[in-house]
This record gives structure tokens, sequence and C-alpha cells, in this order.
């Protein structure tokens, strides 16, 4: 028998395409190598002829693709002698930088929206010891705070204008094009601050121009109709969505993403709260797969494109699911459609529970 060496992470795993040198000392959780889940059942129930992957990034060690990221921005924030760190968060940003910070032994600032942060996130940041304050406005007005904390105190940001973040999760392209041996026809990914589809595209094109695959995906990002700043061509004042985590109406990486949209000849596309919510509802029911409602969108929206046609059949389509599902538990149980049945505790009445409800 042979033993596979131990996964560090995805800092030791792509060290070479990363800006870290032989002595820096890595954060890590063990981030990354997430799995690539090809749907069995989905497009066969909406009866189309397509092979539909989900990379499932909820499986990260906080249960977003943001630790691809912050374990980067915090590994250079340590080398750099920060000794804390502060991010604007509709959440997982929160909560991956509140682990990390515990594991470098730094301080985690982080500014959240008032009532607008789904419960499983906002636990990981109290219980990591963050130091959470909450503001009564939403993410794009915490953002401009933390900009401004930034140019005046030694404070290092960790949102994903620091340029670490994108460095960091670019990586999660590299793992999908060594799985499928080459890139998928179409990439869809949720769209909010536009970092991670930006840090995608960075990924796709790095190993295009080495020469380790010879083609690159359409790179196709979605928004929640209510926050959609590039479906209406300009920045949207107040975002609304139950995605909270892409409730967000001034995107940090604007120009970036137009850019990644004309390079790839990809588009933007926009769904509503039901459609977004009725993918994460197919998921779950009928390929076991649990993520969180703005994860969702990504595959809402290749649906509806693969629908009109705009992604044609026989295509080869990846779907990021940024987050896990367990991160928003209350969405979750009203989304669910059979709910708890009580019964006494006997046998007459558990059986009869269980012959009503036989498929
Ligand atoms: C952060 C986040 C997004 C949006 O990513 P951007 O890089 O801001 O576009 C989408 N989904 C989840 C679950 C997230 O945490």
């Amino acid at each position: 028998m042979t033993f596979r060496p131990r996964y560090t992470g995805l800092i030791d795993r792509y060290r070479d395409r990363l800006p870290v040198h032989d002595d820096t000392r890595i954060i890590s959780l063990g981030e990354g190598n997430t799995p690539l889940i090809r749907l069995n059942n989905i497009p066969r129930l909406i009866k189309q002829n397509v092979d539909i992957y989900v990379k499932y990034e909820g499986l990260n060690p906080t249960g977003s693709f943001k630790d691809r990221g912050m374990t980067m921005a915090v590994t250079k924030a340590v080398e750099e002698g920060s000794r804390a760190i502060i991010c604007a968060s509709t959440g997982n940003t929160s909560a991956a930088a509140a682990a990390y910070a515990s594991r470098a032994g730094i301080t985690a600032f982080v500014l959240i929206p008032e009532g607008k942060i789904a419960l499983g996130k906002l636990a990981q940041a109290m219980i990591h010891g963050a130091v959470v304050i909450q503001i009564k406005g939403n993410f794009d007005e915490g953002m401009e705070l933390v900009k401004q904390i930034g140019k005046e105190t030694p404070i290092t940001i960790v949102n994903s204008i620091n340029p670490y973040r994108l460095q960091g999760q670019k990586t999660a392209a590299f793992e999908i094009l060594e799985e499928l041996s080459g890139a998928p026809d179409f990439h869809c990914i949720p769209v909010g601050n536009a970092g991670n589809i930006t840090a995608h595209w960075m990924g796709y094109k790095e190993y295009h121009e080495h020469g380790i695959v010879n083609n690159l995906p359409r790179m196709v990002g979605y928004q929640a109709s209510g926050a959609a700043p590039f479906m209406r061509g300009k920045m949207v004042d107040n975002p609304d969505t139950i995605a909270t985590a892409i409730r967000i109406g001034h995107p940090q990486s604007w120009d970036k993403a137009w850019v990644v949209q004309k390079e790839s000849n990809g588009w933007f596309d926009e769904c509503t709260d039901a459609e977004l919510l009725a993918a994460q509802k197919m998921l779950t029911e009928h390929e076991g797969v649990f993520c969180e409602p703005a994860s969702a969108i990504s595959l809402a929206g290749a649906m509806k494109d693969i629908a009109s046609g705009k992604i044609p059949q026989g295509s080869k389509i990846v779907c990021t699911l940024t987050g896990h599902g367990l991160k928003d538990p209350d969405t979750a149980i009203k989304q669910s459609t059979r709910g708890v049945l009580t019964t006494d505790a006997k046998l007459d009445s558990v059986k009869r529970a269980i012959l009503d409800n036989l498929k």
C-alpha cells in the first residue's frame, strides 16, 4: 500500500504560482482541493443534454471559497508584520477572517450589516473571537468605512481589494483544469463584488498562457435581480435579495469583471430570489448537495441559459457553489417541503407516519 502525502492547503500545493517565499510562515487550515461533482439527476430532470459539474466550495474549512483568499491574505499580512486585519462582510469573509486570524494569533475586526447576515456566519465570527462591529447600514457602506480605516491605521484590509485574496482564489480554476484535463465550455459563478469571477479568470488564463491547457471557458456571472449592478450597467443603491452573500450594489471589482466578460466572450445575467431558491432545493433533493442560497444562483442561471439556448446542448459546464448550506439554516428550514412530523412515542403512530410517506 502506498500513502499519498498529506494535503496541507493550497499555498503548499501551488507554491510556485503564488507570491510566497521559501521561508514564509504559511497560515493554513487545509483549504482548497474541493470536490468537483458531476450532476447525475438534474440534467435528466430538466431534459437537457448537458454535462454539469458543481465545484463544491462549501467544503472549505470555514464553509466557503473565501478561505482560498484568506489563507493568502493572512499569510502575507503576518509576513509583513501586521498585528490585525479588518474587513467589511456580508458574512463569509468575516467567518474566514476570524478563523485565519485565530490561527495566526492576530486580531480580526469585522464590519457586518445589521440583521442581514446568515446565522451560521455570525456564529463563526463570534466563536473565533473576532471583534464584530454591526453597522446600521449595508455592505457597501461598511466597505467605504473599512477603506477609510485602512488609510488611517496600520490594520490590513482583507476584503477582495487586497490583491493576495484573488491570488489565492485563482487556485480554484487550477483545480478544475487539472480535474477535467482542460477547461469547461462555460463557467457559471455568482457575482457580488466580482472578485471571484476575476480570480477564476486569472487562474484559467495563467494555465493557458503556460501551455498547461489549450482552451479557455466562457465566464458567465449571475446576480440576484434585486442586487444586479452588472445588469443595470450602473451601481445600485439599495440592493436587496434573500441571498445575503451577494447583496451588494457597489461591486469592488467592477472594471476587472467587465474585462473578464469581454476577454472570455461571456456575459452577465440575473435570477430572481424564487429561481435561486428553487435551484438550491433541487440540488439538495436530487443531488444531495447542500449549498447556500447565493451559491445556487450559478445553477439557477445555468439552467435558464441552457433552456434559452444561450448555453448550447452538449456543453460542459462548471457551476461554482460558493458556500455551504449550513451557513443559512433559517432559509433551509423555511424551504423544506416536508417539515417535521410529530407523533406519540408508540409503534403504531410511528408506523403510520412511515406508511403515509412511502415513495
Ligand atoms: C463572497 C460570496 C460570493 C460573491 O463573491 P464575489 O467575489 O464577491 O463576487 C458569492 N457567494 C458566496 C457564498 C460568497 O460568500
